[in-house]
């Protein structure tokens, strides 16, 4: 991407009612996006939610010898009688960490528990609950399966296999994984450090009484909430008046100490122009409308080395712009090579939404099962991008995409999941 397409992306802003389209934004910002590339090695529990910077292989089969599926009898396959019965002497125990030392022949088994390793001529387990014990002997029927309830070597990883790859983001099965590889560090990206800061003259932090016309700065505290469970470490700058003296200082201090800076507020039409004068002094930076709601205005671009991003003043748009351009940024930024895009799900919507073509929507949305034990979706109320209770309430977002029109009750939509379960 050149300053060319900058410049032109920045002539897209004033393209209106037809403003920049939601994907096309999000592919802008991908072409400028670089990882970080310090790489740190960390104790392990250290690298859940971090990016992995080299691919773990293997050092070994896992499990590491082929084992029981279950409690019952090691046998060969090849004693297992194809009518009436076969009687087998059990000559041994296996436990779990404590192997059966011999071999069987033809004949004999091993009375075995789940995960122990497979003694030496056996590879078959026969569940004991399929088996009728008579003192050292056990009877039973055909129907087995030779290798049935068997585990074997490195069927779960096998040496010198990519287990996870560079790029990954870690969760808690991959600790596990690696655990059990006996591997105790790992090699990640370092973190990245945000900065952020509130603009308005309105705004009043919390701890100072709320003067006429004053509302307490909230857009930092959902920020700093969304960046948490990113990860990332923080820089909370407070809040900064609508004054381009004191905005250039804020942004010049972020742009030396962060790898990426928000804002919030000053981007909409009316307050841009000082901003638009001041980032224009100090980077590149393309202010657009984009074609979405809520979350219309969005500025973003570069600051020295940072990235910066202009979101909007409302709360609502704050948190609907973060989820829909700004994490997927931040993951790529992280060391994410490519990261999933949230799974959109379809399902009915038990409430009509009133919505024109021409921009992509994002509804907050109570999903939940009704007395059929099917789930539904409706919508929470009052939509307006101030009201920072319909977030709240809300478990995930309604998803319409810019063609759609007004919905009607019954019609299916697609939802976006806020909580996932790792
Ligand atoms: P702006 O984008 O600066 O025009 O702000 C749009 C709306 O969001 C105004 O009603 C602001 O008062 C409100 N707003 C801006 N920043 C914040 C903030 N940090 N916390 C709560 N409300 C805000
Ligand atoms: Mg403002």
């Amino acid at each position: 991407m050149t300053e060319q397409d900058f410049i032109a992306a920045s002539c897209a802003d004033d393209y209106d009612p037809d403003s920049m389209p939601v994907d096309k934004a999000r592919h802008f910002i991908r072409a400028y996006l670089t990882p970080v590339d310090t790489q740190q090695c960390v104790p392990l529990r250290d690298a859940l939610g971090r990016v992995l910077a080299a691919d773990i292989l293997s050092p070994c089969n896992v499990p590491n010898h082929d084992n029981a599926a279950m409690d019952g009898y090691a046998i060969s396959g090849a004693d297992i009688p194809t009518e009436g019965t076969a009687s087998l002497r059990v000559i041994g125990t296996a436990f779990a960490g404590k192997p059966f030392e011999g071999a069987i022949t033809r004949g004999e088994c091993v009375r075995i528990m789940t995960g122990a390793v497979m003694p030496q001529g056996a590879d078959t387990v026969l569940m004991q609950e399929h088996v009728r014990a008579e003192e050292d002997r056990i009877v039973f029927g055909p129907g087995a399966r030779p290798g049935q309830n068997r585990r074997r070597a490195g069927e779960d990883l096998r040496l010198g296999q990519v287990v996870l790859p560079a790029g990954h983001l870690m969760r808690p099965a991959d600790l596990g994984l690696v655990a059990s590889l006996g591997i105790g560090e790992v090699r990640v990206f370092r973190r990245l450090r945000v900065a952020f800061f509130s603009t308005g003259d309105e705004l009043a932090s919390i701890g100072q009484p709320l003067a006429p016309g004053q509302v307490y700065d909230s857009n930092r505290y959902t920020l700093y909430g969304m960046l948490a469970r990113l990860g990332v470490d923080i820089i909370d700058m407070g809040v900064v008046r609508d004054d381009p003296a004191l905005l250039e200082q804020a942004l010049l201090e972020a742009s030396r100490c962060a790898d990426v800076i928000f804002t919030s507020g000053g981007v909409s039409v009316g307050e841009a122009d000082y901003m638009k004068a001041l980032l224009n002094k100090l980077g590149q930076v393309v202010f657009w409308k984009i074609a979405m709601k809520p979350g219309r205005p969005l500025a973003y671009g570069k600051i020295g080395s940072a990235h910066y991003f202009g979101l909007p003043g409302n709360p609502v748009s704050v948190m609907v712009t973060f989820y829909q351009f700004v994490r997927e940024a931040l993951l790529v930024l992280m060391g994410q090579a490519h990261p999933r895009p949230l799974p959109l799900l379809s399902v009915t919507c038990t409430s009509p939404i009133k919505k024109a073509p021409g921009r992509t929507e994002f509804q907050r949305g109570i999903l939940s099962q009704d007395a059929d034990g099917v789930w539904t979706v409706r919508v929470t109320g009052d939509q307006g991008s101030g009201i920072l209770r319909s977030m709240s309430e809300a478990n995930c977002f309604i998803v319409l995409p810019e063609a759609c029109g007004n919905v009607e009750p019954g019609a299916t939509v697609q939802v976006q999941l806020f909580d996932g379960i790792v």
